[in-house]
C-alpha cells in the first residue's frame, strides 16, 4: 500500500509500504477515507534531522473498518469510523478520568508497527477504547468537520476548557492556525461574550469573524498586547487560548490574561520554559492545557457537527490525494493554505 514517509526537514515522500494487517486480537483494519496534514506535522518538516529510515505520518483520520481481531467488540467490519490523534484502550485510570493522551497502555500512530493516518491504510491497536463510529455514510457532506473531530477541533475545545470559558467572559485567541480558529469555534459554543483573535491573515481573519469572534487584533508583539489592553478597559482577557507553542506567543498569552484568569496551552511548546514565571505567580494566572484528550471530546462535539451548530471543516481549504501529500505540506509551511484534507 501507499503511505506517506518523512525523512527529514522538507523532505517527505509518498511510497509503497508494506500493507496494514491485524496483529492484535484487540486490533481493526482501517481502509483510510479522509486525513489530513496537521500543524504539528510542520514541526518535524522545519526541524527534523536527515535520517535514511523515514518516519511514518499522519496522526489525523476516518476510515472504513475492513477487518477487526477477535476481542473487538465496538465496531464491526463495514462501520465507518474516526479516529483520534492518539490510541488508548477506554479502560485504564486514566482513559475513565478522561485523559486518554496519558492511556497506559496506548500510544502514537507512525510508531514502528502503527501505521500513520497519510496513508491508504491503518492497524488500529486498542480499536475498542480508540475508534468511534459515526453514523453517516462516507461520503457524507459532513466530512471534513467530522474529520477535524479527531484533532484539531477537539485541540481548540481542550484549549477553551483549560482556560476556564464561560459564559461572559472575554476571551482571546493566540494563534491564527486551524487549532486557533477550532479554539474560537469552541470559545463561543461554550459561551463567550467577547473573543478577540490575534491574526493579521486576511482569509483567517474573515473565518475567525464568521465562526464567532468579534475584535480582531491584527498587531504583534508588544503592539498586540497594547491593544489588547485596550480592548479589555486595560484588564486583560479572563480566557486565554495559546495555540501556537512559540516562546513568544506564550509570552504574548501571558501578558493578555487579567489577573486571575486562565491560559489553555494546546501549541506544542518549542521552548523548555515558561516565559513570565514572576509575573503570571503575582497575578494568580493559572497555566494549564496540555495535549487533548480528543477521545473524551468527540461524543460531546459530534452532535453539534451533526446538526450543523458548528462547522469546524471550514478550516481546511485545500484538498488532494495522497501523492499530493509532500506538496501539501510545503503549502502548509508556507502559510499557502490552512490546512489540507487527504482523500487517499
Ligand atoms: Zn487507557
Amino acid at each position: 500500500m501507499r503511505a506517506t514517509l518523512m525523512y527529514g526537514a522538507g523532505d517527505v515522500r509518498v511510497e509503497t509500504v508494506p500493507d496494514a494487517r491485524l496483529i492484535e486480537p484487540t486490533d481493526a483494519l482501517v481502509r483510510v477515507t479522509r486525513a489530513c496534514i496537521c500543524g504539528s506535522d510542520l514541526w518535524p518538516y522545519r526541524k527534523m534531522p536527515p535520517g535514511e529510515t523515514g518516519r511514518r505520518m499522519g496522526h489525523e483520520f476516518i476510515g472504513v473498518v475492513e477487518a477487526v481481531g477477535r476481542e473487538v467488540r465496538t465496531v464491526r467490519r463495514g462501520d465507518l469510523v474516526v479516529a483520534p490523534f492518539v490510541w488508548s484502550d477506554g479502560t485504564c485510570v486514566f482513559c475513565k478520568a478522561g485523559l486518554q493522551t496519558s492511556c497506559l497502555h496506548g500510544g502514537g500512530w507512525g510508531s514502528p508497527d502503527v501505521d500513520g493516518g497519510q496513508g491508504e491504510a491503518v492497524r488500529v491497536p486498542q480499536a475498542d477504547g480508540t475508534l468511534v463510529a459515526l453514523p453517516v455514510g462516507r461520503d457524507d457532506v459532513l466530512m471534513p468537520s467530522l474529520l477535524t473531530l479527531s484533532d484539531v477541533m477537539g485541540t481548540g475545545h481542550h484549549a477553551a476548557l483549560a482556560a476556564r470559558v464561560e459564559p461572559g467572559k472575554i476571551v482571546a485567541v493566540v494563534g491564527d492556525g486551524a487549532v486557533g480558529l477550532c479554539g474560537v469555534i469552541a470559545a463561543r459554543r461554550l459561551g463567550a461574550e467577547r473573543i478577540i483573535m490575534l491574526g493579521r491573515h486576511a482569509d483567517r481573519v474573515t473565518l475567525a469573524r464568521e465562526f464567532g469572534a468579534t475584535d480582531i487584533v491584527s498587531e504583534r508583539g508588544d503592539e498586540a498586547i497594547e491593544r489588547v489592553r485596550e480592548l479589555t478597559g486595560d484588564l486583560g482577557a479572563h480566557s486565554v487560548l495559546e495555540c501556537v507553542g512559540y516562546e513568544e506567543s506564550v509570552k504574548t498569552a501571558l501578558s493578555i490574561t487579567r489577573p486571575g484568569g486562565a491560559v489553555g496551552r494546546v501549541g506544542v511548546p518549542q521552548d523548555p520554559s515558561i516565559p513570565l514565571a514572576k509575573e503570571s505567580f503575582f497575578d494568580n494566572i493559572t497555566i494549564g492545557g496540555g495535549p487533548a484528550p480528543v477521545r473524551a471530546y468527540i461524543e460531546e462535539l459530534l452532535p453539534d457537527v451533526l446538526e450543523g451548530r458548528i462547522q469546524p471543516g471550514r478550516v481546511f481549504d485545500r484538498v488532494t490525494d495522497l501523492e499530493g501529500v509532500p506538496n501539501g505540506y510545503r503549502a502548509m509551511n508556507d502559510r499557502e493554505v490552512v490546512k489540507v484534507l487527504v482523500r487517499p
